[in-house]
């Protein structure tokens, strides 16, 4: 049997392991992953809040419900609102603030001068550390919120087949997301890169993805299962298998032991939490306040208002399995280690 306690793979060897469904190497598999992860953060798991405070956007991927193009209802957080939900989430527990946004025409505009603003207060007032996924930016902007205090850069490219990317984020250019993300990582920001599954690519092209992200030296790698969107393009499509999902977890966190790998209550809820840390997940991503007005992106309202995207959900669930949600202090120090 394949050995996979191990960082190198060859690109035939993880295919391999994506296409198969031996009930044996997929119990090695996950177990192998949660191995790693217990040698690395023993019983810690990190947890962020989301805050998606603006849902304009002038782009138009085919997946997205935010695209331009579908008539839906669109929100702008002010400052004030920002604040108040980024300072809710972190007094219940999250250890990053997440800020993210469509490609919101009015920011640009602005040079994102508020987002900039936002990034010192919480940094500075709350010291918590910041993520920020504004999409595709100008170097001058990345400058801005790298001098800011951003921790974290998230930007998806979803696929790094350059075809299927043309088809899903439409009229968008490869290379310029591709170089806005390591122009981000020169200035000294951490990078986060992300696949999306079950949208038109096959094995090779999610394990090219997987080497990708190691080549560009991504501190965190995420994959997401495909929703359909009402009023989306691919509203038809059907949602993937969850086991591609789970599979793709445990490769990042074999191949990338130190990486931080989110299991996003954005796909399934709450209820997707435990076989996301099961396959080697080390983060919790998506915690929205209840009734707060903000959104999630592929299961937008799912489980929020119910309360159920909660620090205090996922460390009901987390006690079960003998995890439990790290401290601010603890994400900080496991941060600066990634940095070196
Ligand atoms: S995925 Fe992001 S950039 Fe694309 S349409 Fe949605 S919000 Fe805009």
């Amino acid at each position: 049997m394949l050995e996979l306690n191990r960082e190198e793979f060859t690109k035939e060897e993880l295919i391999k392991v994506l296409r198969s469904d031996d009930p044996e190497l997929l119990q090695d598999l996950f177990s192998t992953a949660r191995k790693i992860r217990k040698e690395v953060q023993g019983n810690k798991i990190f947890a962020y809040g989301f805050v998606y405070f603006t849902t304009y956007c002038r782009n138009n991927c085919n997946f997205c419900y935010y695209r331009n193009s579908n008539d839906i209802e669109r929100y702008r957080k002010n400052e004030e609102e920002v604040l108040a939900t980024s300072k809710a989430l972190i007094d219940s527990g999250v250890n990053l603030i997440d800020l993210t946004m469509g490609e919101d025409p009015q920011y640009h505009q602005e040079k994102f001068q508020t987002v900039a603003d936002i990034i010192k207060k919480i940094k500075q007032e709350y010291d918590t550390p910041v993520m920020i996924s504004p999409g595709v930016v100008s170097n001058e902007i990345i400058d801005n919120l790298a001098e800011a205090g951003a921790d974290f850069y998230a930007l998806y490219q979803e696929t790094h087949n350059r075809e299927l990317f043309a088809k899903l984020r439409v009229g968008q250019d490869y290379d310029e997301r591709m170089n806005a993300k390591l122009y981000a990582k020169e200035k000294g920001m951490l990078i986060e890169e992300g696949l999306l599954a079950g949208v038109g690519e096959n094995e090779e092209d999610i394990a090219d993805s997987l080497l990708t992200m190691g080549e560009i030296g991504a501190r965190q790698v995420r994959v997401m299962s495909f929703i359909p969107q009402e009023g989306s393009p691919m509203e038809n499509c059907t949602s993937p298998d969850r086991m591609e999902e789970l599979k793709i977890i445990a490769l990042m966190r074999i191949l990338y032991p130190h990486a931080l790998i989110p299991a996003s209550l954005d796909v399934d809820g709450i209820k997707g939490l435990k076989d996301r840390i099961n396959a080697g997940a080390n983060l919790i991503t998506s915690i929205i306040p209840p009734k707060s007005g903000f959104m999630g992106v592929a299961h937008n309202t799912m489980d929020v208002d119910e309360g159920g995207r909660t620090v205090e959900e996922a460390r009901s669930i987390l006690d079960q399995m003998g995890l439990v949600i790290a401290t601010r202090e603890e994400y900080k120090e496991f941060i600066k280690e990634v940095r070196k």
